[in-house]
């Protein structure tokens, strides 16, 4: 989110030392080729076309060794591993790319070195779950919060904050708090923070909170208001969907 510079270290091909990459032994002679007189590439006649293409006995690479080198057999690389220093910009994601120019194996025979693509996957984090410049969180409220409403802390990337929650709050309900997403490396403002609320049924209770509830469940019954309200909804779609009372 933040972006930081990270050491990685990684399998490269690299230039042998012993001959410098050009595959000849140290001290034995370097031909030209034959085949392409030193230019790497040769002219084929095909019908009316002439192609030019590698050099199929130097691979193009336009000289002849009569002794190859015995570190590297002759191919100019040899197997090794490196520590880079990877700057990783700001709000990158699962995916994104970071190009390193030259970082890359070791060309053949000398060569010119390849770039090296580092692909970033970003670790799961305990709270949150990035959903594009969005980040999603979980928090549980518990059932008096819920029912009459208060304060919850939240996290947020930048330490906690402090969310209302307004009464009669749904478990699943989710709420958004501008701008406390990520900044994306590709666009100029944040994403947001959501929030969703599961109500936490209380747990460990003693016989005077049991015997609480229980009054508090004879008054709901006793009201002429729904207190319930997808339980009232489930039990119409209920009825209309068996097509039958249903106590
Ligand atoms: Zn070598
Ligand atoms: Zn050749």
């Amino acid at each position: 989110v933040d972006g930081d510079t990270i050491e990685i270290r990684i399998p490269t091909l690299e230039q042998c030392e012993t001959c410098g990459g050009d595959g000849a032994e140290p001290g034995s002679p370097v031909d030209t080729c034959d085949t392409c007189k030193g230019q790497g590439q040769v002219r084929i006649q095909q019908g009316f076309l002439s192609i030019q293409q590698a050099c199929p006995d130097c691979q193009g690479s336009g000289k002849k060794i009569r002794n190859p080198c015995k570190k590297c057999q002759g191919d100019g690389r040899v197997q090794s591993s490196k520590t880079l220093s990877v700057k990783v910009p700001p709000g990158v994601d699962n995916g994104d790319r970071i190009r390193l120019s030259g970082e890359g194996e070791a060309g053949e025979m000398g060569g010119p070195a390849g770039d090296l693509y580092v692909q970033i996957n970003v670790k799961p984090h305990e709270f949150f779950v990035r959903d594009g410049n969005n980040l999603r969180a979980n928090v549980p409220v518990d059932m008096i919060t819920a029912a009459l409403g208060g304060e919850i802390d939240v996290p947020t990337l930048k330490g906690k904050v402090s969310l209302r929650v307004p009464a009669e709050t749904q478990s699943g309900k989710t709420f958004r708090l501008r701008g406390k997403g990520v900044q994306s490396v590709r666009t100029s403002s944040p994403g947001d923070l959501l929030v969703k609320v599961s109500v936490e049924t209380p747990v460990n209770l003693n016989s005077k909170q049991k015997k609480l509830l229980e009054e508090l469940q004879e008054s709901l019954n006793e009201s002429s208001h729904s207190h319930s309200p997808a339980t009232s909804s489930w039990l119409d779609k209920a009825k209309r969907f068996f097509g039958e009372h249903l106590n």
